[in-house]
């Protein structure tokens, strides 16, 4: 797959996302007040179409929430997200209407996602008899053109979801998911419940359909390798915050933040100069949203930390081309022509 694929340049964002912080209250007992959960601390970004913005980090840091508040599951409880140029907090109900439409979600489980009572032809026509004004013969037509589209056979539309492998079945939940025609579909780990052999084709068939239709993807991984075929641009969260995000081929040649060096450096099948990294294995947890560190997020588990690190938070900043959160980014760029340098603060 292509990093570089015929999309308009000038093309709008789909999704504009400015400080957007979302906060829940945790119960701790009935004498004491709630405690606050900040799952995601202002988190800034913008998706445009034909475009895949690849969400990357550890379960728990904050990936998944983000992608519920862009797919309007949960209000961000602070922050802006605009979606097709429309404030998604405000608006009459037709125009919230119209976002739910245009923003349509892939689930990792293809297994869990199907209603196994429901044969493929009503299982991709239910959005259609929901939110339009189709015919009954109209969204039959719909739904086959769409089993086509997705690499499926025309018998496949009275068949269960029972009768087909898993990558067949993610197949099936992606068809579902365009049936409405959306700009943008919020992916959240795809491909993890399938063989290996088998993500490479569902990946390929994301690509293709990315490049027919113009659609934004935002994906949600916690795997490099996967995110590497996928992604134009990489947000790197950790505990709630964005701590490196650019092009992925910036940050893959040469990531800049310590954490992104050591999920680079982990992942073998990574190529280029982050193949080369040190392996570095991350020690300790990561710490409770409830318990934050001082100063860095990362300051806990960092090789690198300093004291400014345990008390001075890092602000995003963009440096080589790429916006990162730390002290120390600049120790981390390397000459164009040299080795990697194992520098310490
Ligand atoms: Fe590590 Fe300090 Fe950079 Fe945080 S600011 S990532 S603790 S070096």
């Amino acid at each position: 797959m292509s990093d570089t694929r015929p999309i308009e340049a000038a093309a709008p964002p789909v999704v504009v996302a400015r400080d957007l912080r979302q906060t829940y209250k945790v119960r701790r007992g009935l004498l004491r007040p709630p405690a606050e959960l900040q799952a995601v601390r202002g988190v800034t970004f913008e998706l445009c179409r034909g475009k895949t913005l690849a969400i990357v980090g550890e379960s728990g840091c904050g990936k998944s929430t983000l992608a519920r508040m862009v797919s309007l599951i949960e209000p961000p409880s602070a922050g802006q997200l605009t979606l097709l140029g429309l404030d998604s907090t405000s608006g009459d109900a037709a125009s919230r209407a119209t976002l739910r439409r245009a923003v349509q979600l892939v689930f990792q489980n293809p297994y869990g996602s199907l209603n196994p009572r429901k044969k493929i032809g009503a299982i991709l026509e239910a959005p259609l008899a929901i939110n339009t004004n189709l015919t009954a013969t109209e969204r039959a037509a719909s739904a086959r053109e769409m089993l086509a589209l997705v690499g499926l056979r025309p018998e496949h539309y009275d068949r269960y979801p029972h009768m087909f492998s898993g990558g067949q079945r993610q197949r099936i939940a992606i068809a579902r998911a365009l049936m409405l025609k959306p700009a943008l579909v919020v992916a959240d780990e795809p491909v993890s419940a399938l063989d290996v052999s088998i993500q490479a084709q569902v990946l390929n068939l994301l690509a293709d359909l990315q490049r027919e239709l113009g659609l934004a993807y935002l994906f949600i991984s916690h795997d490099l390798g996967v995110v590497r075929h996928i992604a134009h641009d990489v947000l790197v969260m950790y505990l709630g915050s964005a701590v490196e995000q650019g092009k992925k081929r910036v940050i893959f040649a040469q990531p800049l933040h310590p954490y992104t060096r050591a999920l680079l450096g982990s992942t073998p099948a990574i190529a280029g100069a982050a193949g080369t990294l040190p392996r570095v294995i991350l020690k300790g947890e990561l710490p409770s949203p409830l318990n934050p560190p001082t100063g860095c997020v990362f300051s806990t588990r960092c090789p690198h930390a300093i004291e400014r690190c345990r008390v001075e938070p890092p602000a995003l900043r963009t440096i080589a081309d790429r916006d990162v959160a730390c002290h120390l980014a600049e120790q981390f760029i390397e000459p164009a022509s040299g080795s990697p340098q194992h520098l310490q603060p």
